[in-house]
């Protein structure tokens, strides 16, 4: 599959067709926890990235192979998919090709045009990001392309609220000692209020960061945030999805797309693909072996993510978060 990975399970959305609009490491920000191994190149320039064509076969075919397949379509990129210009003509395929939700992850760092408002109008679920509501901090934690106004930015999310009629998620990621202050969190409650997304999920550095210096908050530091924020806030770091119903089979080819996307623990491989980690371990040894994943510690524990000699047609292919 070139644009679809997964499904993964996913606490949040069920099982998850994941769609990749955007192959390559184009995105508006460079942010310091970014889970791809590379610094971005960053964007604003909108155009048709992937094919919206093959994108839409891609999934018809998927469908039509496994009718009972996923519970969401889930549009990511590996870098910010509101960058292609063809967005809300895939949304609408995918809304024709499948009775099923569409959701869009998000850096939101474009929802000020009103065109990308307008692609997004016919999604069921938005999850945009805001890390932080103090310039400074932005521009730590984020580090935009030039062409990002951070007040534009702030206000886009606010117009977004006033005219999707869908479910807003907006994710809050914080990093320790970059946007975790008090001036920080006090700044993010007012623009909450604004914005008034559905749901705000907090969540911190739970995969090996770009920036090594990159540090996730405790539990117990999140909660004091969360509680700051007020009660609409649930923490989603390090959640646990249920296992029920693992199955016993899983290829390399299966693992090596989840890899292509973002780094991942064992364990996490095992949910995404409803897995026993048990099966699983012989997989990586064999992938580790041949060096085509590579392990990484972050925070006592280990992930396994692509190596640089992994084949090509992977390498390109990293996710959002
Ligand atoms: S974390 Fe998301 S928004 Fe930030 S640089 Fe990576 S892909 Fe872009």
């Amino acid at each position: 599959m070139r644009y679809l990975f997964g499904p993964v399970r996913s606490r949040r959305l069920g099982r998850s067709l994941g769609i990749d609009l955007v192959p390559g490491r184009l995105c508006t920000y460079d942010c310091i926890y970014c889970e791809i191994g590379v610094r971005k190149v960053r964007t604003c320039r909108r155009q048709a990235y992937a094919p919206v064509a093959a994108v839409l076969a891609e999934t018809r075919d998927f469908l039509a192979r496994v009718p009972d397949g996923a519970d969401v379509l889930t549009i990511t990129a590996s870098g910010e998919p509101t960058l292609h210009a063809g967005l809300g003509e895939c949304i609408a395929g995918l809304k024709e090709a499948a009775d099923l939700p569409v959701c869009v992850l998000t850096n939101g760092s474009l929802l000020h045009l009103p065109e990308v408002r307008a692609d997004l109008a016919a999604a069921d679920i938005v999850v945009p990001s805001l890390d932080a509501a103090r310039p400074e901090s932005f521009l730590r934690v984020n580090r935009p392309a030039a062409c990002i106004d951070f007040a534009a930015m702030l206000e886009g999310l606010v117009a977004f609220r006033q005219g999707f009629a869908g479910e807003i998620w907006l994710e809050i990621l914080l990093v320790a000692g970059v946007n975790d202050s008090e001036e920080d969190i006090a700044a993010l409650k007012p623009w909450i209020e604004r914005i008034a997304p559905d749901r705000v999920q907090l969540n911190t550095v739970v995969r090996p960061p770009l920036e090594r210096f990159a540090r996730p908050l405790s539990a117990a530091a999140l909660e004091a945030v969360a509680a700051r924020l007020g009660p609409r806030v649930e923490i989603i770091a390090r959640t646990a999805a249920d296992r029920n119903g693992a199955r016993q089979t899983v290829n390399e080819e299966q693992v090596l797309a989840i890899l292509a996307r973002r780094p991942c623990a064992a364990e996490e491989i095992g949910r995404a693909l409803n897995v026993e980690i048990a099966s699983l371990r012989p997989l990586l040894a064999g992938l580790l072996a041949r060096g085509l994943v590579v392990a990484r510690h972050h925070e006592g524990g280990e992930f396994f993510q692509l190596a640089a000699r992994s084949p090509d047609r992977l390498q390109g292919v990293r996710a959002h978060r």
